[in-house]
C-alpha cells in the first residue's frame, strides 16, 4: 500500500481555489521598486533577471546533479500520495486524480473501492451509478466512461490484470503516458518513464530542463535528462517539490535549495 507522507501542511489547490482572486502580478497588489528602471523617467519597473544561459548549460550535468541531490534531500521517499492497495486501485485513483486533488480522491475512493473491489465489479457498472459515485472528483463523466471501459477491457483482453507494460496500457480507454508512467512505475516498479503531471510540466520550465508545450514532449526531454534507475522516484519528487516549495502560484522561493540556479521569470526572490 502507498504510504502517505505526513510532512508539513499546505495548502491545497482546492483550498486556494475557494479564496478571493489575488492579482496575477503581486507587485501590482504591493508596488515597491525591486529593480531597474524600464525607461528614463518612467516610474515603472521590472524585478532584475539574470541573463538567459545557453540552453545546453541548464540540462548539463554540472546543473542536474545539485537538482538531484536536493530532492534527494528534501524527498528521499517520495511516493505517490494517492491511496490504493493494487495496481487496479491506482490506476482508478489516477483517472480520478485528473483536475482534481489527491485528498479529494482519497475521500473518495475507500468507500468507492470497499463497495466494488475487482475490476469485474467496475465493468459492471452502469454509467449513472458510478458517476454518482465519483461526482465530487469532478468531469465525472468522462472519468466514469474511462474507469467502465478500462476496467472492460482489464477483463476482456488481459484476464482481470492490469497489464504491465505501456504499450498495452496505453489501449486502455482514458490511459495516457501519464497515468500509465504512475501505474506501471508506482504498482508495479516498472520504468517506462517520467510522469509529468501539472507539477512537474511547471518546475521543468521553471528549471529550464525543457521549453516543450506538451507533457508528452517535456517527458521525452526528461528521460533524456534523468537516469531510467531515477525515472520514477524523480517524478514523486518533483510533484512533491511542486506542492511543498515550487508552487504554481506562490512559489516559496526564499526557502527553496535551488534558488541559487533557477533563473525561472515568475521567481519571487
Ligand atoms: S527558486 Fe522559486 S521558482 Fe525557482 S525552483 Fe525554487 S521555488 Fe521554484
Amino acid at each position: 500500500m502507498a504510504r502517505k507522507l505526513k510532512s508539513t501542511k499546505i495548502p491545497n489547490d482546492a483550498a486556494r481555489a475557494s479564496r478571493p482572486a489575488r492579482p496575477r502580478d503581486r507587485h501590482a497588489a504591493n508596488p515597491r521598486p525591486r529593480g531597474h528602471a524600464t525607461a528614463a523617467g518612467s516610474s515603472k519597473t521590472t524585478a532584475p533577471r539574470r541573463k538567459a544561459k545557453p540552453k545546453a548549460e541548464y540540462t548539463s550535468p554540472e546543473r542536474l546533479h545539485p537538482i538531484f541531490a536536493a530532492l534527494d534531500k528534501l524527498f528521499p521517499h517520495a511516493q505517490c500520495a494517492l491511496h490504493h492497495k493494487n495496481a487496479f486501485e491506482l490506476l482508478v485513483a489516477t483517472i480520478l486524480s485528473a483536475q482534481c486533488t489527491d485528498e479529494r480522491v482519497n475521500k473518495v475512493t475507500p468507500h468507492l473501492f470497499q463497495t466494488y473491489p475487482t475490476p469485474q465489479d467496475f465493468a459492471a457498472l452502469s454509467q449513472p451509478v458510478l458517476e454518482n459515485e465519483i461526482r465530487s472528483t469532478g468531469f465525472y463523466r468522462n472519468k466514469a466512461k474511462s474507469i467502465i471501459g478500462a476496467s472492460k477491457k482489464i477483463v476482456t483482453d488481459f484476464g482481470g490484470q492490469v497489464p504491465r507494460t505501456m504499450e498495452e496500457m496505453l489501449t486502455l480507454p482514458g490511459v495516457a503516458r501519464k497515468t500509465a508512467n504512475v501505474v506501471l512505475g508506482t504498482a508495479y516498479g516498472i520504468p517506462t518513464g517520467v510522469v509529468v503531471d501539472t507539477h512537474v510540466f511547471r518546475i521543468a520550465h521553471r528549471l529550464k530542463l525543457s521549453d516543450e508545450g506538451t507533457p508528452e514532449k517535456v517527458e521525452q526531454d526528461l528521460i533524456k535528462l534523468v537516469s531510467p534507475e531515477r525515472w520514477i522516484l524523480f517524478g514523486h519528487q518533483v510533484i512533491w517539490f511542486g506542492r511543498k516549495i515550487c508552487a504554481a502560484r506562490k512559489p516559496l522561493c526564499t526557502e527553496c535549495p535551488l534558488e541559487t540556479i533557477c533563473d525561472a521569470p515568475d521567481k519571487t526572490v
